[in-house]
């Protein structure tokens, strides 16, 4: 069986000039590919009815499925309802429960209703409502000669409330596909060209139902399987032992064998092992803390984070001797060694990371290159240290020796560090 398709069109002229960036494509789409929906493509367009009209006729032939974002506010830019009403037909109607929702939520803000608000009460007399308990604007279903369009707000979190709580489940009774499954296989210090050569024997051998992906990202490799079959326990079993033999092959590169953010890799095993950990930063300026409080639940091993940018603050907070820094510089195997060392008494735990390094665009010399980043790990009776390189923009840098940094410490509280 064909899968079924679907088009994405975002409207609004903010995503054009480049104000907004346009996630809820990338949502919308993520959600569909799970629901095992092929989104062939994704379209922009403009606030002008003929811009939407024009998108509408060149889509709606293509795809099975067309899903619109944007343009339901109250105000006059917000053309796509009754535009879609005129599109197929129909009359605008006052729905009740939403006119009662409305009027719910602007008691409750303690805000005067205004007839622009009213109006948002109002649907196309030939759409099923997709209720929006988030906010005003309600989402719309259309069907027409078999064909399935969806009409979303633009506002993110009220598109999602309404995909997940009305229309995905809505487009499941609608498309029952074949069930789909994915596996992942996370790992950390190996290229995508350098895995996919020892993989070669193993992707060859998947059978057609059965993808294999590579997404590479921040020196991070995950690869995901993906699996679609009407036998979904024959599925399970062989997509897992595809991922078994994977991992198997690629041994102590994988880190975990789902889809999860280092932080949560760390979390986990933080856990589980009842102890406690700390940082001290100084080029990350406490984005490794701001990382490992994403997770919920970090207050049980997460005592915090010491932003020791300015040398004075790893002298006289870390205790890193001013005579270490004079010699070997912030940026050096030695300093970060005694910050490790520092924070561990100062914050009192039983590990330590600590973060020193040059990100650019400037602040590079001939001893420590633009890029050049020292991290330390400590516990009481030990400190291993690692010098990285990365080679991106400032931004970039940051986001890789945060991650790295976890990485690094989870590997030595794992005792995955080779000796
Ligand atoms: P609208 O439904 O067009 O009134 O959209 C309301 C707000 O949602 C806009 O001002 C944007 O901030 C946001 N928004 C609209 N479309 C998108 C999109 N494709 N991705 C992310 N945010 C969006
Ligand atoms: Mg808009």
């Amino acid at each position: 069986m064909s899968n079924v398709t679907a088009i994405i069109i975002t409207i609004g002229d903010e995503l054009l000039i480049g104000q907004t960036i346009d996630t809820n494509s990338a949502w919308i789409a993520q959600q569909l590919n799970k629901q095992g929906i092929d989104v062939l493509r994704r379209v922009a367009v403009g606030d002008t009815k003929e811009a939407i009209t024009n998108a509408l006729n060149e889509e709606l032939p293509k795809a099975d499925l067309l899903i619109l974002t944007g343009g339901l506010g109250p105000t006059s830019d917000d053309i796509t309802k009754p535009l879609l009403c005129d599109y197929f037909g129909g009359k605008l109607r006052v729905d009740e429960k939403v006119l009662e929702h409305l009027k719910e939520m602007f008691t409750r803000r303690k805000r005067p209703i205004l007839e622009r608000n009213m109006k948002q009460a109002e649907v196309p007399d030939v759409c099923t409502v997709l209720f929006n308990d988030m906010g005003t604007a309600p989402g719309m279903w259309f069907e027409k000669d078999g064909k399935i369009i969806i009409s979303l707000p633009g506002v993110p979190f009220e598109m999602q409330h309404i995909m997940t709580k009305e229309a995905l489940p809505k487009l499941n009774d609608y498309f029952p596909g074949e069930p789909i499954i994915h596996r992942s296989v996370f790992t950390a210090g190996e290229g995508e060209s350098f895995i996919a050569e020892k993989l070669l024997d193993i992707e060859a051998s998947l059978p057609a139902y059965i993808k294999l992906a590579f997404l590479p990202d921040s020196g991070f490799v995950k690869l995901r399987l993906t699996g679609k079959d009407t036998d979904l326990i024959k599925l399970t079993s062989e997509i897992e032992a595809k991922q078994l033999e994977i991992a198997e092959r690629l041994g102590n590169i994988v880190i975990a064998m789902e889809d999860i953010p280092v932080e949560q890799i760390l979390g986990r095993s933080m856990k589980a092992n009842g102890k406690t950990i700390g940082f001290a930063e100084s080029c990350t300026g406490g984005y490794i803390g701001h990382y490992v409080t994403q997770v919920a639940g970090a207050s049980a091993y997460f005592m915090g984070s010491i932003v020791s940018y300015d040398n004075s603050i790893k002298q006289n907070v870390l205790g890193v001797k001013q005579e270490t820094l004079a010699t070997y510089g912030a940026v050096s195997e030695e300093t970060v060694i005694e910050m490790a060392q520092g924070a561990l008494k100062l914050l009192n735990v039983d590990y330590t990371l600590s973060v020193s390094g040059v990100l650019g665009p400037d602040g590079g010399t001939d001893r420590v290159k633009v890029g050049t980043v020292w991290m330390a790990v400590a516990s009481k009776n030990e400190v291993r240290t690692k010098e990285f390189k990365f080679f991106y923009d400032r931004e970039r840098n940051k986001e890789m020796a945060a991650k790295n940094g976890m990485l690094f410490l989870w590997k030595f509280i794992n005792g995955k560090l080779s000796a």
